[in-house]
């Protein structure tokens, strides 16, 4: 029987439920390139409902027969003021913390969606979606360059560092907030990094962001 652990720096909280969770599509460049996507002008916003949000501490639970799961390893940020219309100033005071998604992807059905033209919420926002871990207070982490990563079954997979985000994160609220007001509790997703791929059932994930908090999980 595998013991898995999970590590994070006191003060860190499980913060479910949440609402509404905010993500963003190619802000990495070398993402973006592994699924020959252009990079967008302006920042690539869709949204994943509450009922998406599952512990990330208890089994990842895949969809069957719905084709490939496609993880995708995240910085999720915890907002814990109401944004509208907000600066980089109030963004970053709304900050509350910092923690990692895995944005589930059914990315057979995401191609069709995006061959169509369609909205991809169908192949993002279903139940279990989006695997959150506990959210670490925004300051007892470094201010900038956050970097995180993945590991399957004890190989690294991805990695990713703030500081390479095509839009970084105080801009990111910003403008989200300039398009729809962000409530506390909303949590919004950064991005992934290249290294995005098929999850297979009994599989360990391992996940790591800065040395305050490491997760390890199962895929079933
Ligand atoms: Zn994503």
């Amino acid at each position: 029987m595998t013991d898995y652990r999970h590590h994070w720096k006191d003060g860190a909280q499980v913060h479910h439920p949440c609402g509404k969770i905010v993500c963003i599509g190619r802000n990495y460049a070398d993402h973006a390139a592994e699924l020959n996507n252009p990079i967008p002008e302006s920042p690539l916003l869709f949204i994943k409902p509450s009922t998406a949000a599952v512990h990330m501490t208890r089994p990842v639970r895949i969809p069957r027969d719905r084709g490939e799961v496609h993880f995708e390893t995240e910085l999720a940020v915890l907002i814990g003021r109401p944004l509208t219309a907000a600066s980089q100033d109030d963004s970053r005071q709304a900050i509350l913390g910092y923690g990692l998604a895995l944005d589930l992807t059914l990315r057979e059905l995401q191609s069709e969606l995006k061959k169509k033209g369609q909205p991809w919420e169908l192949a993002k926002g279903f139940d279990g979606a989006c695997p959150l871990s506990p959210f670490v207070p925004a300051e007892s982490l470094p201010q900038r360059n956050l970097k995180f990563s993945l590991d399957i079954d004890g190989e690294r997979r991805q990695t990713g560092d703030t500081s390479v985000l095509l839009n970084p994160i105080l801009p990111l609220i910003s403008y989200i907030s300039h398009q729809f007001t962000l409530l506390p509790g909303d949590v919004v997703l950064t991005g992934t990094p290249k290294g995005v791929g098929p999850l297979h059932p009994d599989q360990i994930l391992s996940l790591q962001l800065e040395d305050a908090l490491f997760i390890e999980t199962r895929v079933v």
